[in-house]
């Protein structure tokens, strides 16, 4: 088989030779899976490689597997406009079932102008199981001229008869390096060591230090520690201190569940401090650690609010009110 620069069959990812290696196997061997289903973290990169792989299959250009970026084709996925490509993505929060029987039934028409269409569902674990089960059929046989490419959160449950049905790719958060440079690339003017914080706190995925970035989540994380780790602050005196760092997440909206991953990270290396491991390398370090002196809290504790955090959250998911989710977070958390 011939070596494939895989860097140039899905232009702009980084970091995912893995995937890479697997779909450029199948893409050359001509036998495509009816539908792959890329399985990784938040931000490294599924959906621009799902944009990658629909542009390498109906490249008109001589190298199979790669998009040559100058064709008719590609021109057309550069300009995001191709016929034959169609991308589905939540609507309010979820993939919804009218939006599923849609994609079915335009499946059924032959291709625009290529010999594939192909059609990017973004994170399906979006999907209600209603939803979920009417994808089902159209995924264990399409009619022929489509690929599907689903895109999945690896933490995140989705339906094992979804995945039985697709090949899965599997992808992975970026090493710290490789996260920096992609954060510098889109912020040229950010300062290094804002990076490093960013990138730590993203566990390497790029996508997601973009977006703490851009909603100033480092300010936010550091005022909640601030509150929450004061031992001055008394609960019952001090209500309104505890209300303003709740109202500040609030302000945060859609992206609250992010910012949780945040204060459950912060958690996790505080146990590390408080077990005195060794082997951290937590947030600790990084100017985020707290002014004051810590309130002196056990493993038990620690556990209990890790535990406040996974309740909000799920809270969060079933669409509680945010103000009431957040108050109630804090004064566990607190
Ligand atoms: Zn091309």
């Amino acid at each position: 088989m011939r070596e494939l620069n895989t860097t140039l069959c899905f232009t702009g990812v980084v970091g995912q030779e893995k995937a890479a290696t697997l779909v450029s196997r199948t893409m050359l061997s001509g036998k495509l899976p009816h539908a792959y289903i890329f399985k990784g973290p938040d931000g490294v990169g599924k959906q621009l490689f799902g944009r990658g792989v629909a542009a390498a299959l109906n490249c008109r250009g001589e190298d199979a597997g790669r998009a040559c970026g100058v064709c008719s084709s590609c021109k057309k996925f550069i300009s995001g406009n191709h016929p034959d490509f169609t991308v589905v993505r939540p609507d309010k929060g979820s993939i919804k079932i009218g939006q599923v029987r849609e994609m079915c039934r335009s499946l059924s028409y032959p291709p625009y102008e290529s010999d594939l269409r192909v059609v990017l569902l973004e994170d399906i674990h979006t999907m209600r199981p209603e939803a979920a089960n009417s994808l089902l059929k159209t995924l264990e046989e399409p009619p022929p001229g489509n690929l599907l490419i689903l895109t999945a959160e690896a933490s995140q449950e989705v339906l094992t008869t979804i995945s039985s049905r697709c090949q899965v790719i599997p992808f992975y958060g970026l090493g710290g390096a490789e996260c920096i440079s992609i954060i510098r690339q889109h912020k040229p003017d950010l300062d290094v060591e804002t990076a490093n914080v960013l990138a730590r706190l993203a566990e390497g995925s790029p996508g997601k230090a973009l977006l703490l970035e851009k909603y100033q989540m480092i300010g936010i994380l550091k005022n909640v520690i601030a509150v929450l780790s004061n031992p001055e602050i008394d609960q019952n005196r001090d209500v309104g201190k505890l209300l303003i760092a709740a109202e500040e997440m609030v302000d945060l909206k859609e992206h609250l569940i992010p910012f949780l991953g945040l204060l459950r990270l912060w958690l996790r290396d505080t146990l590390l401090v408080v077990t005195e491991s060794t082997e951290h390398q937590g947030l600790y370090g990084f100017g985020l650690e707290p002014e004051k002196p810590m309130k002196s809290w056990s493993s038990k504790d620690l556990f209990a609010k890790l535990l406040a955090i996974d309740k909000a959250e799920k809270e969060l998911k079933r669409n509680c009110n945010r103000s009431l989710v957040c108050e109630v977070l804090l004064f566990h958390l607190h």
